[in-house]
């Protein structure tokens, strides 16, 4: 496994296996690697025959610089995960070689990413595209894995790809979680013993609310209802259950579409997401 932190040294590395043809998966992600990375990396593997892994936290997506600051890392601890892995690549690039001096090219994606992520954290998913954008340009995959988890972030991506023209397919990954149900996310280290055991009612409660579905309840407004009190000692920022391809809210089911339910909450200070597929 290589690592370069350079961009003309990874595209020097990376030019032969492009004219060789080899196709290329590309996962990018902040660091702190736990297993619901480790599942794109797999899946990458699998569809593949080189994997390279950025690891950037990346400063314009982020609208609070103390959240910034409280980002946890473990460079050495990824590299290591990594290799076990067999990930060909790494790319550690510094804010300043992405980000240039006089920096001034944005990309938005405008109506995904104006909601729930969108509306609570001003900027986000502008940094994130403008990210994303920057590192396909500099490793120029075949495919790019992004997970489930962030379900808003993967539908944008989705979008950016297609009306940029992008020649890159987006491959979605399952959420992954722990064994009690709690998503995967690297905030997760910042939660106390308390905190945690309140984050499970996140989980809980999608579990519920699709349990409902099974069992007949069709009334969106209602399985919000039961979602929302069954998280009423949170400080929840939003409960929504959207059509899949638009992310809007949903006035009844449709079974030609999927439907899923996003969720976000602080839990003493961590913003913790989740959602669930109901159909
Ligand atoms: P991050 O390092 O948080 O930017 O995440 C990098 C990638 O890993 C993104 O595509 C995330 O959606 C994905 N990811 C993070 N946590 C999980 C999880 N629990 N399950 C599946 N994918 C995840």
């Amino acid at each position: 496994m290589i690592v370069f932190e350079d961009e003309q040294a990874l595209r020097a590395h990376v030019s032969p296996w492009k004219n060789e043809g080899q196709r290329i998966a590309f996962v990018p992600t902040m660091g702190f690697l736990h297993e619901g990375h480790l599942s794109l990396l797999r899946l990458a593997k699998e569809n593949s025959d080189k994997v390279i892994c950025s690891i950037f936290v990346n400063p314009t997506q982020f609208n609070q610089q103390s959240d910034l600051n409280a980002y946890p890392q473990d460079r050495e601890g990824d590299l290591r995960l990594l290799k076990e892995i067999g990930v060909d690549l790494v790319y550690t690039p510094t804010k300043e070689s992405l980000y240039g001096k006089t920096f001034s090219t944005w990309v938005e994606v405008k109506g995904l990413s104006e909601n729930f992520e969108g509306a609570d954290r001003a900027g986000h998913f502008r940094g994130v595209t403008t990210v994303v954008s920057i590192l396909f340009q500099i490793v120029r995959p075949d495919v790019a894995i992004f997970g489930e988890k962030d379900f808003q972030q993967l539908r944008i991506i989705e979008q950016m790809v297609a009306d940029l023209h992008m020649p890159i397919e987006i491959m979605r990954a399952p959420l992954v979680r722990e064994e009690d149900g709690l998503a995967l996310s690297s905030r997760n280290v910042r939660l106390s013993t308390t905190a945690r055991s309140k984050a499970l009612l996140l989980s809980q409660s999608l579990h519920s609310a699709r349990k409902l579905y099974q069992d007949g309840e069709r009334d969106p407004k209602k399985l919000k209802a039961h979602i929302t009190n069954d998280l009423k000692d949170l400080r929840v920022r939003y409960v929504s259950i959207v059509d899949e391809r638009t992310l809007q809210d949903v006035a009844h089911f449709d079974n030609a579409k999927h439907q899923r339910v996003l969720l976000a909450a602080d839990v003493d200070g961590v913003r913790l997401l989740d959602n669930m597929p109901l159909t």
